[in-house]
């Protein structure tokens, strides 16, 4: 169905929504009743997590499939059983601090696997003829960590030049040129989005803020990489959701589009926040802050400064901005976590438990 040139219910592939944001988009596509098929692809490595769809895994258009986007027959499987009108990109290794210790799993994921996935899905799209190519939509989720480090001022733009400094950010780098040469070369149909920092609910507990907000609860130290300067631009994922979306209704075929919070803020400075909001909500068992407990540690190898995002073109060009500001957002994501100790205790018991990972020996 198409209304005003945004069309509903379409059926969607999304790979890596058993992640974090792959598992806030499927919740938001089911909220508002966007898709009558979702497909979720996921390898379930041990950042995937089927219980983050818990709540939909019997739903009749959700469809979960347990798979490797480095291999082809499931994906040509998939595309050929399904159908689908929009993939929506997500799955990757994502942690910068395991691209450091073993890099080589990055570049089989999200270098190999997005060439498999772009490759299959333009020999598949092909097949389906010139009027369903029309209707398509490939978005390769990317992040603002190939633009490289920023000083003190400026922004990135869609037009700023490719400087990844860690072996995350240049498989990504290297996955979003792949995705531009099928748009180029195939005329397949891709938009590449290039976000900055998320979080939210469902976020993997070796990122800053639930680390920080499950070791302070947890009488745990708050281990702070360097002095805690660095900044990032954090997003609140469901802005994010809400972005990938209006790509998909409004976004150019062949564009990139900046997704950023406008929520520019050093390390130091979220910590101390988390701490204060937890001073008010669940004060410790000591009766002291939470900020005692933060202790500076030897930084991250290679440890960008500074990212910040322009995103004039996304908001100018389709209307998209930030509902939430960090005070709103941060305070949702404490009370997720506060309200979700079962999620993140059983992670901690099977997977991960807090952990410093990506020093070089
Ligand atoms: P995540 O690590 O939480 O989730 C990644 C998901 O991909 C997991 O469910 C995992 O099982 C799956 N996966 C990994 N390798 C796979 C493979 N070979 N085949 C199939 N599935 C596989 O990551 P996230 O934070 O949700 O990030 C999602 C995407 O958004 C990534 O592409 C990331 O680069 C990008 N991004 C993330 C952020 C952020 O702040 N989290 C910011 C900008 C862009």
């Amino acid at each position: 169905m198409i209304f005003d040139g945004i069309s509903f219910m379409k059926t969607y592939l999304v790979t890596g929504g058993c992640g974090f944001i792959g598992s806030n988009f499927i919740h938001f596509l089911i909220e508002k009743g966007l898709s009558n098929q979702i497909i979720n692809l996921d390898k379930i490595t041990y950042a995937g997590n089927e219980e983050n769809l818990n709540p939909i895994e019997d739903y009749d258009i959700y469809h979960f499939v347990k798979g490797d986007i480095c291999n082809r027959q499931i994906i040509k499987k998939i595309l050929y059983e399904y159908k689908p009108d929009v993939i929506v990109h997500f799955a990757a290794e994502s942690h910068v601090d395991r691209s450091i210790d073993g890099p080589v799993r990055f570049i089989e994921t999200n270098v190999v696997g997005t060439l498999n996935l772009l490759n299959e899905s333009n020999n598949w799209l092909t097949s389906m003829g010139e009027k369903f190519k029309k209707g398509f939509k490939f978005i390769h989720v990317s992040t603002d960590e190939v633009y490289g480090s920023l000083g003190k001022s400026g922004l990135f733009s869609e037009d700023s030049p490719y400087q990844p400094t860690s072996p995350y950010s240049a498989s990504k780098a290297s996955s979003d040129h792949l995705a531009r040469s099928w748009f180029k070369t195939y005329n397949f149909p891709v938009i590449i989005t290039n976000c900055s920092n998320n979080y939210g609910p469902y976020q993997f507990p070796e990122k800053l803020i639930p680390l920080m907000i499950i070791n302070a609860i947890s009488g745990e130290d708050l281990p702070i990489y360097g002095k805690g300067l660095n900044i990032r631009d954090w997003l609140y994922v469901r802005d994010h959701c809400e972005a990938i979306q209006t790509i998909i209704d409004k976004g150019a075929i062949g564009e990139t589009y900046n997704i950023g919070g406008n929520n520019e803020i050093t390390n130091i400075k979220i910590v101390k926040s988390i701490c204060e909001i937890l001073d008010k909500k669940i004060p410790s068992k000591t009766g002291n802050p939470y900020a005692e407990q933060i202790k500076f540690v030897t930084d991250r190898p290679g440890h960008d400064f500074r990212y910040a995002i322009d995103s004039s073109k996304i908001k100018e060009e389709l209307g998209w901005k930030p509902k939430e500001s960090f005070k709103t957002g941060i305070k949702k994501t404490i009370l997720w976590y506060l309200n979700n100790k079962d999620w993140w205790k059983d992670i901690q018991a099977k997977v991960y438990n807090q952990e410093r990972m990506g020093l070089i020996k």
